[in-house]
């Protein structure tokens, strides 16, 4: 296979002309025991065409693994091996059924390092292709990773999701209820980003984007939820809009939900200007019987020093936040 390198930005190299929407089928041949691979395309097997209409020829000794083949074992009686033989068919129905029942038997290829891996072997991403999994392996996702992210050091990840946390405790009041069956009403039942269809039963499938993010102080509301696929949500995350989203899909997204398309398609992040920061700490102070409230306290104190929002706090809240 030859490599080339395509425009993306870790410089990575990819492999081109890797199906990576395809699944394959792998089998250990009833001959000689080798591990034979099949790419079989874009849709999964069901076991009963596979018995009907699969003819695999091992790759390394040429055995043909059909409904039409005697076995090939030596030590059975000629007459269960014989593939007119009703143990013979019932061998096959059920070599056919364990290669292509379970979505866990299916393969698919890297396009970084070209390997054909299993299944589990690739972190799931929602439409693409029948396996729903990502076009790269885990272990090149990992090496893309670090390129992308040299700089995330584990206490850097930890620290923003303490800031993240703070925040939400901040926002704690400011948050309005988003009644979900108008959310997928709004947005068609679909992921805005991916597009892709979506159930409301299927909770584990879908995510609430809080477009403007709590880290800059945006709560949750109706004007600043968007209905996402689980992965999409997943890559969104912390990230301010205009680093997620494209400025076609920022204007409809305002139109969608109302929102300040300006503030939306921002380069730079803006802390929120109309959050009432004194009334918040005001409202989370009121609250005494919280548990860890000393560590809670000291999270929304270097958040708020962080963002220099000390100076819009009433004196009282100043001292009893140790100011
Ligand atoms: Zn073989
Ligand atoms: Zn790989």
């Amino acid at each position: 296979m030859t490599r080339r390198k395509t425009n993306n930005i870790t410089g990575i190299l990819r492999i081109e002309g890797i199906p990576y929407h395809d699944a394959w089928i792998s089998y250990i041949c009833v001959k000689c025991k080798e591990l034979n691979l099949e790419k079989i395309g874009q849709s999964l097997l069901k076991p009963e065409d596979a018995y009907e209409n699969c003819i695999w020829e091992c790759s390394n000794c040429g055995y043909v693994h059909c409904k039409q083949s005697d076995l090939p074992f030596d030590n059975w009686p000629k007459a269960f091996t014989d593939s007119n033989s009703i143990t013979t068919e019932r061998f096959w129905k059920a070599f056919f059924r364990i290669a292509t029942e379970h979505i866990e038997s299916y393969w698919k290829q890297c396009n970084c390092c070209g390997r054909v891996l299993p299944f589990s072997a690739f972190s799931k991403h929602s439409n693409w292709g029948p396996l729903e999994r990502q076009m790269e392996c885990r272990g090149c996702k990992g090496a893309i990773n670090a390129e992308l992210n040299p700089k995330r050091t584990k206490q850097q990840l930890y620290e923003s999701s303490i800031r993240r946390r703070a925040a939400e405790l901040l926002l704690e009041g400011e948050n309005e209820a988003i009644v979900i069956e108008e959310l997928f009403e709004r947005f068609d039942n679909k992921c805005f980003k991916t597009k892709k269809q979506l159930k409301i039963s299927n909770r584990n499938t879908w995510a609430i984007d809080h477009i403007l993010p709590s880290k800059y102080l945006y709560p949750l509301t109706v004007q600043n939820a968007a209905l996402l696929s689980k992965d999409a949500n997943e890559s969104k995350r912390d990230k301010w809009p205009s680093e997620f989203y494209t400025n076609n899909e920022l204007i409809d997204l305002a139109k969608i939900t109302g929102a300040n398309l300006d503030l939306l398609a921002s380069k730079k992040p803006k802390i929120n200007p109309n959050i009432d920061v004194d009334a918040c700490v005001s409202r989370f102070l009121s609250v005494r019987e919280r548990s860890n409230l000393k560590k809670r306290l000291s999270e929304l104190k270097k958040l708020i020093l962080s963002y220099n929002l000390v100076e819009n706090l009433s004196p009282e809240n100043k001292k009893l936040l140790g100011f």
